[in-house]
């Protein structure tokens, strides 16, 4: 287990800018930053694990120590495999505490050899979602201070007035 490693798990549909954040600050903390895309065949997502891994690879282009994954069942399973000593995490809000608490608890439950870490979000991007910033940009709104430039094309594409 490398704790210079940390893998940052999620759903990422699509990156925002809450999520680029959380990644640029764990690049100064960790040697690298393995951004990993939970592929879960019972949830349908807006973007394919693989238009949401390109959109990840596009907006960190620029950050060498970043690598992008996908990964299906068991997230202890997948860190195993890699040799990453952290699951990182970033935080909102109570709410996000809440089921965050209870995931930590279970993974170190599922292995005592992986530490979670939390980063809390910056006040500029506390109230960003993917979720949220597609529900806007499906009712046409203007989603440029949530999602990075050089994906923001495609988002509107699939979203647009849906
Ligand atoms: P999941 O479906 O696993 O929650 P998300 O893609 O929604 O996946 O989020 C991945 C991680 O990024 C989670 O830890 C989440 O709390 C964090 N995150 C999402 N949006 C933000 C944000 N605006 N600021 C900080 N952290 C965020």
């Amino acid at each position: 287990m490398n704790q210079s490693i940390c893998v940052y798990p999620g759903s990422f549909d699509p990156v925002t800018l809450g999520h680029l954040d959380i990644i640029r600050r764990a690049c100064r903390v960790f040697q690298t930053v393995r951004v990993a895309v939970l592929d879960n065949p019972e949830k349908t997502k807006t973007f394919s694990v693989s238009e949401r891994i390109a959109m990840l690879e596009k907006v960190c282009a620029s950050l060498p120590n970043v690598q992008i994954d996908s990964f299906s069942g068991l997230l202890v399973d997948y860190i195993r495999k890699t040799g990453a000593g952290i699951i990182l995490r970033g935080l909102r809000s109570a709410g996000d505490f809440e089921t965050e608490f209870q995931m930590a608890q279970m993974n170190s439950q599922l292995s005592d050899s992986v530490e979670s870490l939390f980063m809390m979000t910056s006040p500029d991007h506390a109230y960003i979602s993917s979720s949220i910033v597609k529900q806007i940009a499906s009712f046409g709104g203007d989603i440029s201070a949530f999602i990075p430039a050089s994906i923001l094309a495609e988002v509107n594409k699939r979203l647009d007035h849906k």
